[in-house]
């Protein structure tokens, strides 16, 4: 399962590259809590971006678990980046509350700001160490229990590193519906 449609938001599951996404007003990072520029898929948002917005982003920090803040794009095909600091599994305790969390508050940023579309990386499931399986079914089901109330928000995206990670996904999501 690649898709899922709940009235006129459709939830997407593509594999790819988080910075090569034009069609999406948003973006979301999985940042580091001072959001200085660092490895993984916040270093590549941070080179594709540019300079500019580590000096938007880190004045806005630092953030919790969970927390999520918004910049504007700078060099990246999209209008803003909407920052979150994932959990780091078995240390931000409960990993799975703080995870959803993430997923929630970056939501309600775009309603916020009447976006339209948002792609999301794996948040977590990389240096932070969530296992995969465990991610999967926390993220879809953050983003399908607020799916309902999402007014602007037309397209979500999540676009997994790897096909290996994009099989994970979409396992999860054919047992979440
Ligand atoms: P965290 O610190 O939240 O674990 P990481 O950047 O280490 O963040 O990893 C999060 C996920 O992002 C991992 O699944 C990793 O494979 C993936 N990832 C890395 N680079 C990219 C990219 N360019 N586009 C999308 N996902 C990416």
């Amino acid at each position: 399962m690649h898709r899922y449609i709940f009235g006129d938001v459709t939830l997407e599951l593509i594999e790819g590259d988080i910075t090569r996404q034009p069609d999406m007003e948003a973006i979301a990072n999985a940042a580091n809590a001072q959001l200085y520029a660092g490895g993984g898929v916040d270093g590549a948002i941070h080179r594709a971006a540019g300079p500019g917005l580590e000096k938007e982003a880190h004045p806005l920090g630092p953030l919790k678990p969970g927390e999520a803040v918004i910049t504007g794009g700078h060099n990246l095909p999209n209008k803003y980046v909407i920052h979150c600091l994932g959990p780091v599994y078995n240390r931000d305790i409960p990993h799975d509350t703080f995870l959803a969390n993430c997923y929630k508050n970056a939501l309600h940023l775009c309603e916020e700001k009447n976006i339209k579309s948002i792609a999301f990386p794996a948040i977590s499931t990389g240096v932070f160490g969530y296992p995969p399986e465990e991610a999967a079914p926390v993220t879809l089901k953050a983003v399908i229990d607020a799916m309902p109330s999402l007014k602007s928000l037309q397209t979500i995206r999540v676009v997994l590193f790897g096909s290996r990670m994009h099989e994970i996904f979409r396992e999860a999501l054919k047992k979440l519906i």
